[in-house]
């Protein structure tokens, strides 16, 4: 029956290790990290500084590899990739968000959403402007399109890095600590912004934080310390 076939998740993580370095410098980042992540989820990923966030996003998003375990990305299961696949699939399928907001400095807003968008390869010229449009405009800010990154406040540089990040219509948004430079309010204002955009376009959003603010608000946070997964609102 159709109705017994579940969806396939957007994310499947199974036994994931992660450590860095050798002998006595070797830091196990990630345990046996098992995790499921629906489609159209927007999941909070709390955790102090150092507990293996980062590590856990560059993971499930194909951007570096585990020492053990195995992702499922979009049904693809990554650790059979070589680096220029898994790079062509994160330019199709991913939008990835910086606490550094990782603009171009010498690139106006509107290039830094524009030109990603004609390097993939997705869009030629004149689709690739009116999404850039688009999606400046769906941030509220696509009247300072023509400014520099360094003309632009944190929060505005913010909404031009997500602008980036959706462009192209991607199936999974990263965003690790998002919010980590910004003030209270404008970071507020921001989740705010991630949450109603997966509300409309039923996107998943992966975000991470290691201050309380997505704690009470997301529909569903995990918390990781240590590199260990020690709460999961969903069970
Ligand atoms: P978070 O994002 O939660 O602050 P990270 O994932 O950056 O945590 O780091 C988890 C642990 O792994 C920390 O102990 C950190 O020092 C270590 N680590 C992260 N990246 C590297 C690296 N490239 N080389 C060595 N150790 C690393
Ligand atoms: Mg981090």
């Amino acid at each position: 029956m159709v109705n017994n076939i579940k969806e396939l998740p957007a994310i499947l993580l199974i036994d994931i290790h992660k450590s860095y370095g050798v002998n006595e410098s070797k830091v196990d980042a990630l345990k046996n990290i098992n995790l499921e992540i629906a489609k159209g989820e927007f999941l909070a990923l709390c955790g102090p500084s150092g507990s293996g966030k980062s590590t856990l996003l560059n993971i499930l998003s194909g951007i570096d590899k585990p020492s053990a375990g195995s992702t499922i990305f979009l049904d693809k299961a990554l650790n059979d990739l070589n680096e220029n696949q898994l790079s062509f699939i994160r330019s199709k399928h991913l939008g990835f968000i910086f606490q550094f907001f990782n603009l171009i400095p010498v690139l106006s807003a509107f290039d830094n959403v524009y030109y990603p968008l004609i390097l993939n390869g997705n869009y030629n010229k004149k689709e690739a402007k009116e999404r850039s449009l688009y999606y400046l405009d769906s941030v509220g800010i696509s009247h300072l399109g023509n400014r520099k990154p360094g003309q632009l406040s944190g929060g505005q540089q913010q909404r031009v890095a997500i602008a980036r990040a959706l462009a192209h219509n991607p199936e999974v948004v990263v965003a690790d600590e998002p919010t980590g430079n910004l003030d209270l309010a404008t970071g507020e204002a921001f989740l705010d912004l991630l949450m109603k955009i997966n509300e409309e376009t039923k996107t998943t959003f992966i975000v991470s934080t290691h201050s309380t603010q997505l704690k009470d608000r997301a529909k569903r946070v995990i918390e990781i310390k240590d590199g260990e997964l020690v709460y999961d609102s969903a069970q």
